[in-house]
């Protein structure tokens, strides 16, 4: 070992000139001397040596007592113990007192040389293996802390996702931020961007009482620099003064950023009292955190949006079926106080027409006949009304029923009503129709409005045809008229509740638009449909086919 610095504590001169000059510095070593134990001693903890080379029997101080000195200021250096006679319990206790080698005085240089370069190799090694040792510590002590971080982000990266408790979140966060940076204090603020302020929503080991509320302006402070540069600031071993009022030795501020929103607040760190500063490194993982928080907070306000207006919603579902449900009792309120006038009008109106109550000249005979049709109409138009309400209240009652019977009755019903139409009304019925599955005072209503419209459209001349046939598992029936027909984009319109081609009040025909929409609907709670073909100016074919009946 070149260079290695070698105390000789030795009381005789002869002894000093034999080792310096034919051992140690031909062997490069620089040499230290001491003649007696005392100054020995001293030189050794004042210059530290790589090796000493010590001779028992001296003045002042023996060779054993300079070991027990150095042992006890805890001093470790290699030593060679010379000695005249060498008795085994000298021995022993020098070897007990770390003693490296051991050399019988006279020596020959040679024996000397070798015994000098055998004990600064080994301590050499050591002393590497030492080094070594304590890297090994180190970089385990690093590997433990890594972990720990890694642990702490993954605990809070899973906190931000399954707790929606926002204010626990945020405190865990500025939590971690203390922990993992080893720091004393840490802080979260937010931005008002209303007042230009920011304020504080978590914090860890701030007295309660002087944080509390605490508000500070953007443009007028260290953490309002960071909001508007977005930039992280790192500060060691300073007093600065602090949004809290305190003065700080070393702190880390990281912007909290938001994806939509851009910088929403700072996330920081301080020391008060200890001077150990922040690395790039804790910077590196508080910002991580700040990605958490900002995650955090960016969930909490779409939560509560989403919350709102689920609200919102379930408010104006429950105002709409409030609406609907007065609507269809007014409905049913006033079907009910017509019926009864009505039908005490149509009453008296056959009395008179039949001439029970005395002889009606012509005039009066005709303004009665008007006034018995308009009553059967409005008769009709409550009895859709009711019919219409009733099947959106109550399960249908299947029965058989059959199709072609019933349309029988019905082009016989209406024949009349035809006849003074001057249309044709014709019935083809196919053999052997199986019933239908429903209930027949419905289907009667479908039948008189697809027969009724095809008889109001259609002007004098025309034809009127009503069909009934079978086709697999269905029954169809098809009312076909050479009437006016319907523009084609109106088509699905029709089926509408209240929705009339021509809805001006100077139309020619009465109605009051809720016909097909009842034909519709109940043909689909029949689990059947209506389908429509039509031509302006040449007529139109109304379409229902239903299911046969199955028990
Ligand atoms: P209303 O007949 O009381 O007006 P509907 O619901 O029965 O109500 O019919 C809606 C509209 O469909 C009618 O106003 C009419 O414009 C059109 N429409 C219905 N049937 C026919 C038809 N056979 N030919 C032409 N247009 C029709």
């Amino acid at each position: 070992m070149a260079q290695a610095r070698v105390l000789i504590i030795d009381d005789s001169p002869q002894i000093h000139e034999v080792l310096r000059d034919l051992v140690l510095q031909p062997q490069g070593y620089q040499v230290l001397s001491a003649y007696d134990g005392q100054e020995g001693l001293e030189m050794a903890l004042r210059e530290r040596p790589d090796l000493i080379i010590l001779d028992e029997r001296m003045p002042r101080m023996t060779g054993v007592e300079v070991l027990e000195a150095l042992r006890e200021k805890g001093m470790d250096v290699p030593v060679i113990f010379t000695t005249i006679h060498g008795s085994e319990d000298l021995v022993v206790r020098v070897f007990r007192l770390g003693v490296r080698d051991y050399v019988i005085k006279p020596f020959e240089p040679p024996e000397m040389e070798r015994a000098v370069e055998r004990v600064l190799v080994e301590a050499r090694l050591r002393a590497e293996r030492d080094r070594l040792l304590q890297q090994l510590q180190e970089a385990n002590r690093n590997l433990e802390r890594q972990v720990q971080e890694l642990q702490t982000l993954y605990s809070i990266g899973r906190s931000v996702t399954s707790l929606l408790d926002l204010d626990a979140v945020l405190k865990r966060v500025v939590e971690a931020a203390v922990f993992v940076t080893r720091a004393e204090e840490g802080l979260l603020m937010l931005v008002d961007e209303k007042e230009q302020e920011l304020y504080l929503r978590a914090a860890k080991n701030l007295d309660e009482g002087t944080v509390q509320g605490l508000r500070i302006r953007v443009d007028d402070s260290l953490a309002g620099t960071v909001v508007q540069t977005g930039r992280a600031v790192l500060i060691t071993e300073e007093n600065v003064k602090v949004a809290t009022g305190y003065l700080v030795q070393a702190l880390v501020y990281v912007p909290v950023r938001s994806a939509k929103r851009g910088i929403i607040g700072v996330l920081g760190v301080t020391n008060r009292r200890t001077r150990r500063s922040f690395s790039q490194h804790e910077l590196g993982i508080l910002s991580a955190l700040a990605a958490y928080a900002a995650i955090a907070l960016e969930n909490a306000q779409l939560y509560q949006q989403v919350r709102h207006q689920a609200d919102e919603l379930a408010a104006a579902l429950a105002r709409s079926q409030e609406l609907e449900s007065l609507k269809s009792q007014f409905i049913q309120n006033v079907s009910h106080e017509l019926r009864s006038p009505l039908a005490l009008i149509r009453g008296h109106a056959e009395l008179l027409i039949n001439g029970e109550l005395g002889e009606l000249n012509p005039e009066q005979a005709r303004s009665l006949e008007i006034i018995a049709r308009r009553a059967q109409m409005l008769g009709e138009l409550v009895q859709d009304i009711t019919l219409i309400l009733e099947a959106e209240a109550r399960p249908l009652e299947v029965m058989p029923v059959p199709l072609d019977e019933l349309a029988r009755a019905a082009v016989d019903d209406f024949q009349v009503a035809a006849e003074r139409s001057q249309l044709a009304l014709n019935l083809q019925i196919a053999p052997d129709i199986p019933p239908v599955g429903g209930e027949s005072l419905y289907l009667r209503r479908v039948l008189d409005n697809l027969i009724g419209n095809a008889i109001k459209f259609t002007p004098a001349g025309g034809t009127i045809t009503v069909q009934v046939w079978q086709n697999g598992q269905m029954v169809h029936l098809q009312v076909a008229d050479t009437g006016v027909g319907i523009p084609p984009d109106q088509k699905e319109r029709i089926f509408e509740r209240f929705y009339q081609v021509d809805g001006s009040t100077k139309r020619r025909h009465g109605g009051m638009g809720l016909g097909l929409a009842l034909v519709k609907e109940i043909v689909e709670i029949h689990g059947g449909k209506v389908e429509v073909e039509s031509k302006l100016g040449e007529g139109s074919a109304f379409t229902i086919s239903l299911p046969i009946y199955r028990k």
